[in-house]
């Protein structure tokens, strides 16, 4: 298989979800490599900006944890509160002026999927931050909600339990529970671990606050 022609069908892809994002008043921004994105970011944000971010494989792997720690901005570090701190770490981030976070899923039809156990990260992305970057890699792409949902259930969350060592279902068997049943009336129940990491489920779709969420796709494979 010719790189170059994988790369022109993902390209064609990023710009299909663009263009139906920046329909839903989300305004997109395109890198082709991840070395790109920290510039875009810094782009987006002033100094002495306040930033938090959610967990994201995605910002650490592009390199923009270094950009946001630095002493040009005010970061929220979540990873440096015992834990008896984080919830109030949590509610000052929806204080903050830039949220930084990934997403389980990009459709093409401009919509963001989430899925989240504290829901701290989907809480921000509805509502809080003025803004709010997400940094999505082209394997987040998928046609629609339908195919969101299976990703999670096949991907994100199975590779996100074994990263944070939770003890589940997809965890031991690679998919979740809801979906090895191949019931769609399933599609929240079945898991009762403590450690689900599925809780709450985000749809962003058209937005009220044009702008607010910005989109950066990037021409790689990014995180879960
Ligand atoms: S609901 Fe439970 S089994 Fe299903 S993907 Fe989420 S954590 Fe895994």
């Amino acid at each position: 298989m010719n790189d170059e022609n994988v790369k022109h069908i993902i390209k064609k892809r990023m710009e299909k979800a663009g263009k139906a994002l920046e329909k839903n008043n989300m305004a997109v921004y395109y890198a082709d490599t991840k070395e790109d994105v920290p510039a875009i970011v810094k782009s987006l944000l002033k100094p002495g900006d306040v930033i938090a971010c959610g967990g994201t494989m995605t910002a650490a792997q592009c390199g923009v944890m270094e950009l946001i720690k630095s002493s040009e901005y005010g970061f929220i570090d979540r990873t440096a509160v015992p834990p008896e701190q984080i919830k109030e770490v949590y509610r000052k981030s929806f204080c903050a002026d830039a949220y930084i976070t990934s997403a389980n899923a990009v459709t093409e039809n401009g919509e963001l999927y989430n899925v989240d156990g504290n829901s701290n990260r989907i809480a921000a992305i509805a509502y809080g931050p003025d803004s709010v970057i997400v940094i999505a890699g082209c394997n987040k792409l998928v046609k629609n909600l339908d195919e969101a949902i299976a990703r999670v259930k096949t991907i994100a969350a199975p590779a996100n339990t074994k990263r944070l060592d939770c003890a589940t279902y997809c965890k031991e068997k690679g998919e979740c529970m809801s979906f090895a049943s191949g019931d769609s009336a399933e599609m929240t129940a079945g898991c009762e671990s403590d450690a689900r990491i599925c809780c709450n489920y985000l749809v962003s779709a058209h937005q009220r606050h044009k702008n607010r969420i910005k989109v950066i796709l990037v021409a790689e494979s990014l995180g879960y």
